[in-house]
């Protein structure tokens, strides 16, 4: 499996992917600025804080970049089914094409996807079985950013000590309680929607169940056998080593090879 992109074309998808990259921006540029370099040249943080800060912001970019460029798990044209698996395969009848069971047609990508959980207008792409787990990193890392923004702004209202040593004529710091005021608002709105959307993800994977088979109340999909979370998880990520689900820079390896061939797109 090499290193595809996958774009898909919907302006509204777009502007919301825009809307996050701004908020990703917007926080990643002032919060240093205003909060964390200041406070390191006064003695009152660590330079560890500021690592911290930029890591988790870079984790954060590079899941978002991936889970919205990564092919989610596109049927391809022609399928080679093997001849073992033809009784785990249907025909769609919106594309008219033969696909593993668990696929659903999106109607937004035009195409049927593997295992798809839901599409994402956040990442404008769909979120099925090649890209969950960049989903799944997605939401950790933007929550991890989201809290650690909140603190940072909590601790320049209510904690920290003053500033001595700035320039007040400075852009930033003539602003900084409306600059402070904003990062708060998107720190709350990022960090409640993600801890939800975090959540649910999390216990649909330890139950097996997709988004799209919770929302339709599929029965058959419900009583499926439970599996140990760490089976679940490691079928989600593509590998057994724990440390490796945290990483957004590697390839997925499928663990399972069932209901499709292993050689897809
Ligand atoms: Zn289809
Ligand atoms: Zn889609």
């Amino acid at each position: 499996m090499g290193l595809s992109i996958h774009f898909v074309v919907d302006p509204q998808g777009w502007c919301c992917v825009g809307l996050i990259v701004f908020i990703w921006f917007y926080n990643t540029f002032f919060i240093p600025k205003l909060i964390l370099f200041p406070h390191f040249e006064e003695g009152h943080v660590s330079a560890s804080a500021i690592w911290v800060y930029y890591l988790a912001s870079l984790f954060c970019l590079i899941s978002l970049l991936r889970a919205s460029t990564a092919d989610p798990g596109k049927i391809p044209e022609s399928p080679k089914i093997p001849l073992t698996e033809r009784e785990y395969w249907e025909l769609c009848n919106k594309c008219n094409m033969m696909r593993p069971k668990r696929s659903h047609h999106c109607s937004r990508c035009r195409h049927c996807v593997r295992r798809m959980d839901h599409h994402c207008p956040w990442i404008n792409n769909c979120v099925g079985e090649d890209n969950h787990w960049l989903f799944l990193q997605l939401c950790f890392y933007a929550q991890l950013l989201s809290a650690y923004t909140l603190l940072l702004d909590f601790c320049q209202y209510y904690y920290f000590q003053p500033l001595h040593t700035v320039n007040g004529d400075l852009f930033v710091f003539k602003h900084e309680l409306a600059l402070l005021r904003t990062s708060t608002f998107m720190g709350i709105i990022m960090f409640g929607g993600m801890c939800g959307l975090f959540y649910t993800q999390l216990t649909g994977i330890l139950t097996d169940t997709t988004t799209i088979e919770k929302m339709s109340n599929c029965c058959e999909e419900m009583s499926r056998p439970r599996k140990p979370w760490q089976q679940t998880f490691s079928e989600v990520f593509g590998t057994r080593w724990k440390i490796l689900w945290f990483i957004p820079f590697r390839q997925r390896q499928p663990l399972r090879v069932s209901y499709h061939f292993a050689n897809h797109v």
